[in-house]
């Protein structure tokens, strides 16, 4: 890894460095909605288009054989990132969403049964829980849900009221949306081998803060999105334990992912080829393997570090304004979001207010309604931060939010 230097990492982000029409310059703080894209990706994107595009996984000829070599250079790199086994394990889907709906599409369908319970909790990310109730009203299999303790982690001492042989499945995320909780996932992933359930990952909001390793979490399935980490839209990664894939049928029928085909039958071809029906989003999921190259090589443990310092500057100053509640746990416990609402402001004037600013932040539900019913509010700000931002962003932050205060003349 090189030295971390945050302003080459910006200067790598063209979108940073742009102004806005009157003059000001953009403080992006929505990269949990999705992250800004480095040049290396836009460039691998270009050379696709413009040097050798063609179908994958079909053409003999040059162009043809030229992008399966770079599609198959770039599951390898996401193989090596999760630490998989095998590329086999390594399924181009969409995103997260497809990813975690082919598990409980493909796997669910085959494998849950009436009385079976799938354990969730109170602070998954709707692609999380909406694929289970799909599959859950379907199969009669039972939905619990695990709950959260007063500062928003899961309530692990709880976990033996809510797991036993029936769980078949404990789907988790790995680092909140919207709390910012990371979550123990070894704890959890021993809880759930010692009844037998199949430990699902949604780590769609974990993996642009760090790698997560498959085989040592003893991870039997895992979804992350492309766009997240860096990557374009459109492309997204399942990871699913190989004996688990062989045995599970595809969700997706079409060209591609078959052996055969006969008028009344078909079979299906080999891994990963049987999860990836159709023509897949061929440059965005070359240009992913650069997006997780790009950070290896920052280093994860410079991201972290410079991250973990970001965190607790706009841990300490979002403090220093008044009004301001911060939903989830202490410093020790979140990455680098902030969910917060501020006492007489609805969260969309204060989303409002600051993008006058030229800050930008999400605001509203962040697809976790559950979440906030059990937090008793229908919708909160959320500013969150990657390893492209700086603490002068964080100030930019604290400004805009006294002049939203101002605005709405909360200081009277
Ligand atoms: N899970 C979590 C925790 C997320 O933050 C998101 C994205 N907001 C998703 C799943 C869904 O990802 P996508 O929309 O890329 O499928």
């Amino acid at each position: 890894a090189t030295e971390w230097n945050i302003n080459q990492v910006r200067s790598d982000f063209p979108i940073l460095s742009q102004k806005l029409e009157n003059g000001q310059q953009v403080v992006f703080l929505d990269s949990a909605a999705s992250a800004q894209k480095p040049t290396i990706v836009l460039d691998k994107e270009r050379e696709v288009y413009s040097q050798y595009y063609a179908n994958a996984y079909r053409g003999v000829y040059e162009f043809g054989a030229k992008v399966d070599e770079e599609l198959e250079t770039s599951r390898e790199t996401v193989r090596e990132f999760l630490n998989a086994n095998s590329t086999n394990e390594i399924v181009f889907t969409s995103g997260t969403t497809m990813s975690l709906n082919v598990v409980a599409q493909a796997w669910g369908r085959k494998f849950l049964k009436e009385g079976d319970e799938v354990l969730l909790n109170e602070m998954e990310h709707h692609a999380n829980i909406v694929p289970w109730q799909m599959i859950a009203q379907e199969t009669g299999a039972k939905l619990r849900y695990l709950p959260l303790t007063e500062d928003g982690q899961l309530d692990l001492g709880r976990l033996p009221e809510f797991l036993n042989e029936r769980t078949k499945v404990l789907s988790v995320t790995a680092m909140s949306n919207m709390l910012g909780t990371i979550n123990p996932l070894e704890v959890l992933s021993k809880a759930a081998k010692t009844v037998g359930a199949k430990f699902v990952v949604d780590a769609a909001q974990y993996v642009p803060h760090g790698p997560i390793d498959v085989q040592a979490l003893d991870i039997d399935f895992l979804a992350f999105s492309g766009h997240k980490i860096f990557g374009s839209t459109g492309v997204g990664i399942l990871y699913g334990r190989e004996n688990l894939l062989e045995e599970m049928p595809p969700l997706l029928g079409g060209g591609h992912m078959i052996s055969e085909v006969h008028l009344d039958h078909s079979t299906w071809a080999g891994l990963p080829a049987k999860f990836e029906a159709g023509t897949i989003p061929i440059a965005q999921a070359i240009s992913l393997g650069k997006a997780i190259n790009y950070v290896n090589d920052l280093g994860w443990e410079n991201l972290q570090r410079h991250e973990q310092e970001l965190s607790a500057y706009a841990w300490e100053q979002l403090q220093t304004v008044p009004g301001i509640k911060i939903y989830g746990p202490g410093l020790k416990e979140r990455g680098a979001i902030f969910s917060f609402t501020m006492e007489g402001a609805h969260p969309e004037d204060i989303a409002q207010l600051l993008n006058r600013k030229g800050v930008f932040v999400r605001h509203g539900h962040h697809c976790t309604m559950p979440l906030h019913n059990v937090l008793n509010i229908t919708a909160s700000v959320r500013a969150s931060f990657a390893m492209y931002n700086t603490r002068e962003e964080v100030d930019a932050l604290i400004a805009a939010l006294h002049f939203t205060r101002e605005r709405l003349r909360l200081n009277r």
